[in-house]
């Protein structure tokens, strides 16, 4: 007879948890299988592959922060070669995300952050669906990560002290990164600018904890999120809520691309046509929908 032992991975979830005896509150991060997924759908060169799942990762932990659900997309546009990034979290758990990029341009440029997005910003939006105002955020690219930008327009737009915690492999597939981000509650008075020097209670012996979590702890996928949490915090107490599974869904489809065709004119659908056809190219999960010049005609009349 022999013995199996089943080895349960903990990994494509977001975990969020709240730090007892402060009015703190974080996030426990983990992708892989949702992230070889978004990546196997391009070539993307290795440092490119490596701001999508950084900017997947990032959309994970604040989009799930936001107390309103809606789809909360990330976008970091720039001058450099990777023009844009952009990740989509929605509260049921489905991820997409993208870059674009020049590739002979790349090849020019130190794989470093600021290099190979240049000058740029950063955006957070969060569209709640019709009949809802749309929330964004915008905030200027520094700092030598995009973590670290984002960080930075929570304290500086939001006044909402923010640690993000990001580790990932150096490439793949598979892939595997996590992220684990603290925050302070949002305040709900009106506050001065001067206050954004007042720390909240307990936030320096948090961080201080959230920095000895090791790349191997926030990353291994046989040791449950719990754990890590409870290792990091228990000190203090540390409650964690209902974990959300994470998956690659993309939103594209059919009548989405009919949608869009719909609003060309007769010349446009020719400009964009190739041999009588147009097609339409999802730049997220890289699926082509096709259609006739004479379907486009019909979708124009149709309403
Ligand atoms: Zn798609």
């Amino acid at each position: 007879m022999f013995e199996e032992t089943m080895q349960l991975s903990h990994n494509d979830m977001i975990v969020p948890f709240q730090l007892e005896q402060s009015a703190l509150r974080g996030r426990l991060v983990r992708l892989g299988t949702t992230l070889d997924d978004i990546l196997c759908k391009h070539q993307y060169p290795p440092p490119v592959a490596r701001l999508v799942a950084e900017a997947a990762t990032l959309a994970c932990v604040l989009g799930s922060m936001l107390k309103e659900d809606g789809i909360f997309s990330l976008q970091a546009k720039g001058d450099g070669p990777v023009s844009l990034l952009v990740a989509d979290y929605t509260a049921d758990g489905a991820l997409r995300a993208y870059a674009s990029f020049n590739n002979e341009s790349l090849s020019t440029v130190p794989d470093r952050f600021c290099e190979l997005l240049g000058t740029g910003y950063l955006s957070f939006t969060l569209d709640r669906g019709a009949g809802f105002e749309r929330y964004q955020g915008i905030v200027e690219i520094d700092g030598d990560s995009l973590t670290k930008s984002a960080q930075h327009y929570f304290l500086q737009s939001e006044q909402v002290h923010t640690e993000i915690k990001y580790f990932a492999t150096a490439g793949g597939p598979p892939w595997q990164v996590a992220a684990v981000c603290i925050q302070a509650m949002p305040r709900t008075e009106d506050i001065g600018d001067h206050d954004l020097d007042r720390i909240p209670d307990g936030w320096d012996e948090m961080i201080a904890l959230l920095h000895t979590l090791t790349p191997l702890e926030a990353m291994d996928t046989a040791l449950h999120p719990h754990d890590v949490l409870f290792r990091l915090f228990h000190e203090g107490g540390v409650r964690v809520h209902d974990t959300q599974h994470i998956q690659h869904r993309c939103r594209c489809g059919l009548a989405r691309a009919e949608q869009a065709l719909a609003t060309l004119s007769e010349a446009e659908a020719l400009e964009f046509s190739d041999d009588n056809i147009v097609e339409v190219k999802c730049e997220f999960c890289n699926s082509t929908y096709r259609f006739t010049l004479a379907e486009v005609a019909a979708l124009r009349g149709a309403d």
